[in-house]
């Protein structure tokens, strides 16, 4: 009981990209770029092994961002028009590209990457993909022009996609929606609809995950504005707790969601972010295993998986590795307090 796993991405080396910010130009093209992905890889799995994580992720390390990377690879999505647009509710900037004709993939997108790390460690396998309503979110449209229309395409793309990723070994295939914490009403209306497309027929454990994004500038000065309390799961937990997702990834350490929300997602499996990923200070185990001990009064043990807040792409490495060490310490000490192996 209480497998650890992270939200997906940690930090990329310098060797591979730009430290330190989102959508990085990578530092090398070619040949050299590819080998360099598989290096890092290698390397992220290690790290996560080394710090006792029990269901590991490549650590995004082959994409540029977590959208981009997946529509770089989809027919319909023009990268050459590209527009600055107001994305997360006009939240902040981001330069994306243009949906100008039907969707259709163009081949495997992330297959090579799940071979290759699925060969590469014994651990469970997680894999991360964004969900429809984040990727509708990210680009600009002006062939369907109609946001439940091309989240539902999205979807029929990203079901293709999964089934492929899931017959090659994974154990979770998980969809990120931090859009469901901003567009409340699209969830109900077609938001589950969408993941349900997204994951038919597949083998694997199914996971969302809805955060309140990075801790970039933007973000943390977003929740500022959010109030004493933020409820914005109070609308979502019950319409996935009725939906046939298997697991909810969720922010909790130094957040001001009541924990009580948790308990609105009864018979889910629950990722409980124990680990911030807005501040370079890294927790220690016994703030980490305070969280869990909270979140337990609402997740019973054996649905509660200890997590990150959100990924850790943007943190130094040294901080990512010390928080992977504190949330796996963190974890065996309230294993070892329920009795259970540490
Ligand atoms: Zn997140």
């Amino acid at each position: 009981m209480l497998l650890t796993t992270i939200a997906g991405s940690l930090p990329k080396p310098s060797w591979l990209a730009t430290p330190g910010v989102l959508w990085a130009p990578w530092a090398l093209e070619g040949p050299a770029l590819e080998e360099a992905k598989r290096d890092a890889v290698l390397v992220a799995l290690k790290e996560q092994e080394t710090a006792g994580i029990d269901i590991v992720t490549d650590g995004e390390q082959s994409r540029q961002h977590f959208v981009h990377g997946f529509l770089e690879r989809i027919e319909g999505v023009d990268f050459g028009r590209r527009v600055t647009i107001g994305i997360r509710a006009d939240r902040y900037k981001a330069e994306v590209p243009t949906v100008t004709g039907p969707l259709a993939r163009r081949g495997s997108i992330h297959g090579e990457e799940v071979r290759f790390a699925r060969a590469h460690t014994q651990r469970k396998l997680k894999f991360t993909i964004p969900g429809p309503m984040t990727i509708v979110d990210t680009l600009a449209d002006e062939h369907y022009r109609d946001r439940r229309r091309l989240a539902l395409e999205f979807a029929r793309v990203i079901n293709e996609e999964a089934r492929e990723l899931a017959a090659l070994g994974l154990d979770v295939l998980q969809l990120d929606e931090p859009a469901f914490n901003v567009y409340l009403d699209d969830v109900k209306a077609w938001g589950i609809e969408a993941l349900h497309r997204a994951v038919e027929g597949l083998r694997c454990r199914t996971a969302v995950h809805i955060c309140y994004g990075y801790g970039i500038k933007a973000n943390v000065e977003w929740k500022a504005t959010l109030g004493s309390e933020w409820r914005h799961y109070e609308q979502t937990f019950p319409l996935l707790a009725g939906s046939r997702i298997d697991q909810v990834s969720l922010e909790c350490a130094n957040s001001r969601v009541p924990l009580e929300l948790l308990g609105l997602l009864r018979g889910k499996d629950v990722l409980v972010g124990a680990i911030d990923v807005a501040t370079e200070a890294v927790e220690t185990p016994a703030e980490v295993a305070a969280t869990l001990r909270k979140a337990l009064a609402f997740v019973p043990p054996e649905r509660l998986y200890p997590c990150t807040n959100c990924g850790m792409v943007p943190l130094p490495r040294e901080v990512a590795r010390g928080k992977l060490g504190a949330l796996a310490a963190g974890a065996a000490l309230v294993r070892k307090e329920l009795g259970a192996p540490a």
